[in-house]
């Protein structure tokens, strides 16, 4: 089933925006794109907001806003419409009361009105008798007719769905094979709440069916209801789309679902389970692609770089795994290391300016040109650009006169040194890397003292850190009369230290 000899999918991203949008979400989504893309299909986002109790305000948007992020543009969603709409359920209300009269009619389900304080004495009764508990049928029971009637009346009432009582049903995944239960251990499972709403397994029953799904990828939390919804679209007379539960994520360590504590705290270490954190945090949208495809997929043993274009060539059903997956943040950052370094500079440059603008830096274009190629190699994520080369933009710096003196040198060395150095740059028309790096490091020969202890004085004159990008180049960027301002200040500090002045 190699890509070009799919037909082309229809494969939509189903989300209850209830919350942000997590790894776990963003890997359905893309391998949805994947497929759809692959196959010249569609890629469909589809809002599932029945549960009124349950919706976050702004998680609609931060999902659409998160897939952008992530390059995942979808063909068809409730902000960009579609021959298939409305893509959120709430407003497909009649639409499900359509189908669920006619489960009705047909026998498939019935009305139940049963008050929620009998259903709750029925279980706890069971759950005494350490029953599996379940809705004791007394509705299902009712005359069809006269149950028609009530409703017409505007009695109270649920739809449940009639499972039957004998046999059994076997549900085919595209990764697990045939999964078969017995129909005794299904429940009358409800379809539409009493606010007339649908619940999931109608409603994406209907929708899947409607928008011409071909293939359903969902969280593996939907293999104990999975009999009740290809019963559903049999009886309803519809095809089943192929079905695939993904691999569940599992927490760092391998062992259990993440927590919320356990999300808090590894905010605390630069890391988080959700896309709009990463974001934030500095990892590019190229790197949580590269992770989350290969968390449940994989090309070969080897290949492990892959581009979303690369994914959209090589991705294939066969090599899904239905395997828990650890979530691996040691592996993220080097991802994100890869692909910072496959940037282009220009494209480097424009990811990381608004990181400094977030910490009230004012970076130009110019600058960030310059500065780009030389931290590349370097920063872990576009958030320590910030760290490393924060200080181009500070409007000069302020290193304190002990943080000048170089390890292994007293206050009177490393002011001398500092001087002759300065000497050096004053000598030159031009700092450039060409022309200050050989006679600089001419006077670490001289000196006797190692590189480490008089770049170290300099750096930290010129950049204010220990830590910066190739000193030369930053001299360079930063230019002549600047250096040499800081290097004067720097010598007059490291001078006017009691220790050097005895
Ligand atoms: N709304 C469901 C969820 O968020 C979607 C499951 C599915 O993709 O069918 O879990």
């Amino acid at each position: 089933m190699s890509g070009s000899l799919l037909k082309p999918a229809r494969v939509r991203f189903a989300p209850s925006p209830t919350g942000h949008l997590h790894l776990g979400g963003a890997r359905t989504a893309l391998y949805d794109y994947l497929l759809a893309r692959q196959t010249g299909g569609q890629f469909i986002l589809r809002i599932e907001d029945t549960d009124r109790k349950r919706l976050v305000e702004g998680a609609e948007q931060e999902i659409m806003d998160g897939l952008r992020w992530l390059g995942l543009e979808y063909d068809e969603g409730p902000d960009v419409g579609g021959p298939f709409g409305p893509y959120r359920q709430s407003e497909r209300k009649e639409i499900y009361q359509h189908y669920a009269r006619q489960l009705v009619e047909s026998g498939h389900a019935y009305y139940c009105f049963c008050s929620p304080d009998r259903l709750e004495q029925v279980r706890q009764e069971q759950q005494k008798k350490k029953e599996f508990v379940h809705y004791d049928g007394t509705c299902r029971k009712l005359d069809p007719d006269e149950a028609a009637r009530w409703v017409a009346t505007g009695e109270k009432h649920v739809v449940r769905f009639k499972m039957p009582k004998e046999g059994s049903t076997t549900v085919t995944d595209l990764l697990r094979g045939d999964i078969t239960i017995e129909n005794r251990n299904l429940d009358d499972y409800i379809i539409v709440k009493s606010d007339g709403l649908a619940l999931y397994h109608l409603a994406a029953a209907v929708d899947d069916h409607l928008m011409q799904i071909t293939h359903v990828f969902r969280g593996s939390e939907w293999l104990p209801t999975f009999p009740l919804h290809g019963l559903i679209h049999r009886s309803l007379g519809w095809e089943e789309p192929a079905w695939v539960h993904l691999s569940v994520f599992l927490k760092p360590s391998g062992k259990g679902k993440m927590s919320k504590r356990e999300q808090a705290d590894l905010m605390k270490d630069g890391y988080s389970i959700f896309v709009k954190d990463l974001q934030s945090l500095g990892y590019l949208p190229e790197a949580v692609n590269n992770w989350i495809a290969l968390m449940g997929w994989s090309y070969d043993d080897r290949t492990e770089f892959f581009s979303l274009a690369d994914l959209v060539e090589k991705f294939s059903l066969e090599k899904l795994n239905p395997s828990p997956a650890a979530i691996n943040f040691t592996k993220f950052d080097h991802f994100n290391g890869l692909h910072i370094r496959s940037l282009a500079i220009d494209d480097l440059a424009k990811r990381i300016k608004p990181f400094f603008v977030e910490r009230g830096l004012e970076p130009d274009d110019e600058t960030l040109l310059k500065i780009a190629p030389i931290i590349q190699e370097h920063i872990g994520t576009l958030d320590e650009a910030v760290d490393f080369a924060g200080f181009f933009f500070a409007g000069g710096v302020t290193p304190a006169a002990e943080q000048l003196v170089a390890k292994g040198l007293s206050a009177a060395q490393s002011a001398e040194i500092a001087e002759r150095a300065l000497a050096i740059l004053e000598s030159l028309p031009d700092v450039c890397v060409e022309t200050a790096e050989p006679p600089l490091r001419q006077l670490v020969e001289e000196s006797g003292y190692s590189a480490g202890q008089v770049f170290g004085i300099m750096r930290m004159a010129i950049t204010g850190q220990r830590v910066s990008p190739p000193l030369f180049e930053t001299m360079e960027i930063i230019g002549r009369a600047d250096v040499i301002f800081r290097m004067k200040a720097a010598v007059e500090l490291l001078t006017n230290l009691p220790a050097a002045a005895e």
